[in-house]
């Protein structure tokens, strides 16, 4: 096969939107909010391809990094939740890197289970499906660094542009979030300041 150049993000939309994962319409969560677009990113890694595909593309641009090249293999790919293991998987593969953890909630706590031992934690790549606040990425920062591990990298598909770039990292440079896709995410409060609201789209509710 031959090498694919990291697509454009109107590519990685269309690839979203194919698979199900990316859909625009009215949509209600539990909180009461309202938006125009839902995202959920695992239905794109159910398909081998699509999965290959989007991991290759992130691993690319991880690659360019310095901090990440020069430390491969012996690099940790870790998602902060089970949710973004399909990702973490994919892309240990496409960088040949030796490892990967993923985090917990565990009584609204983040935390990794009692696998994973302090010492043994190469310098660790963050990547996950999609960003939405950076508070989960955030938050896996602070663990990696209570193992003692260094964070040289972060990726992943989707980032809303409400979230931040970078990923604060005490005592080094910030290290950039870096992503397949920028979404402008829109979000209403309630349904008197939606905007499909008042085009009367019929709504579908989500559980989360
Ligand atoms: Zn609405």
């Amino acid at each position: 096969m031959m090498p694919r150049l990291i697509p454009e993000q109107d590519q990685v939309l269309e690839m979203l939107r194919r698979t199900g994962a990316f859909r625009e319409g009215h949509f209600v969560y539990p909180s009461g909010q309202h938006t125009p677009h839902y995202f959920q990113m695992p239905l794109a890694f159910r398909y081998y391809d699509t999965a290959r595909v989007l991991a290759v593309a992130l691993s690319r641009k991880l690659r360019l990094e310095k901090d990440v090249s020069s430390a491969l293999p012996k690099v940790s790919i870790i998602s902060p939740s089970p949710g973004g293991i399909p990702v973490a998987f994919a892309v240990r593969e496409a960088l040949s890197a030796e490892q990967i953890y993923w985090a917990e909630r565990e009584e609204g706590k983040r935390m990794f289970r009692q696998y994973v031992n302090a010492g043994e934690v190469h310098p660790c790549v963050i990547v996950d499906d999609i960003s939405r606040t950076g508070t989960a990425l955030q938050e896996t920062v602070e663990l990696v660094r209570a193992l003692g591990a260094q964070v040289i990298g972060c990726g992943v598909i989707v980032r809303f542009r409400s979230s931040p770039a970078n990923l604060e990292v005490p005592g080094s440079d910030p290290v950039p979030i870096l992503s397949l896709a920028d979404f402008d995410a829109k979000w209403y409060d309630d349904g008197q300041s939606c905007g499909e609201c008042k085009r009367d789209a019929p709504v579908e509710h989500v559980r989360f």
